[in-house]
């Protein structure tokens, strides 16, 4: 499955994070022999046992909802937070990637499903955060894009849909905070049931699971 994605992804240069979140190591070990070194984990506790355990030039990226008080047990490896939705999420993983004299590439966590259940922020929240002070300021962070999740159906029409949006909410951003700042140049969008559509679309990173450990 590995090689049949790799193909997808090879014309548009699209990153494969490799969602591993509940497999074991052994599992995760047979995809690193094969050359994979990005993978992406949802829990905190989870990611800091595996990256203990595991070769150590597996690049890291949280991709779930991240507490403030949990920053600081990865901040000293993390590569990629995937799940930034509040400034005040922001300043705390400044803060800690400065205690241990790094910078942690963020992705802002979009909302652009239907269901509510889903974390992220809307355009106005993302911009608020992007205007502030606080923002400016901050040393130890690197925003690269932004990321989102579809919702959760088989109307591909829809899924399509969000995507869309996603993409042109990023390139609005991109025209307006970013001209002089080429680090913000990913979308994370594309999981294993809509990476195609996501690509399609114009993604730049996909984060999938099920479809390469089955
Ligand atoms: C689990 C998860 C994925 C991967 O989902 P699959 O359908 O297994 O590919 C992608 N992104 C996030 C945020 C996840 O939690």
């Amino acid at each position: 499955m590995l090689e049949s994605i790799r193909k997808t992804l090879q014309p548009s240069g699209t990153t494969l994070v490799a969602v591993s979140k509940t497999r074991p190591n052994e599992a995760i070990l047979r995809l690193y022999e094969q050359g994979q070194c990005i993978f992406g984990e949802n829990r905190v506790q989870e990611l800091v046992q595996k990256y203990e355990t595991l070769p150590k030039d597996i690049q890291w990226h949280l991709i779930g909802h991240l507490q403030t008080n949990k920053v600081k047990y990865i901040a000293p490896f993390v590569q990629t937070i995937h799940s930034v939705d509040s400034l005040k999420l922001l300043v705390e993983i400044n803060k800690q990637a400065a205690k241990n004299e790094r910078i942690i590439d963020c992705l802002l966590q979009m909302h652009i499903a239907k269901e509510d259940t889903k974390f992220g922020m809307n355009e106005q929240e993302v911009q608020d955060l992007l205007k502030d002070e606080a923002y400016a300021k901050m040393e130890n962070i690197r925003i690269i894009g932004v990321m989102g999740m579809a919702t959760f159906t088989d109307d591909e029409q829809q899924v399509r849909s969000e995507f869309k949006h996603l993409k042109s909410i990023s390139d609005q951003l991109k025209n307006t905070f970013f001209t002089k700042n080429n680090d913000f140049q990913h979308l994370s969008m594309g999981m294993s049931g809509d990476y195609k559509t996501a690509i399609e679309e114009g993604s730049t990173m996909v984060r999938i699971g099920s479809l390469l450990f089955r």
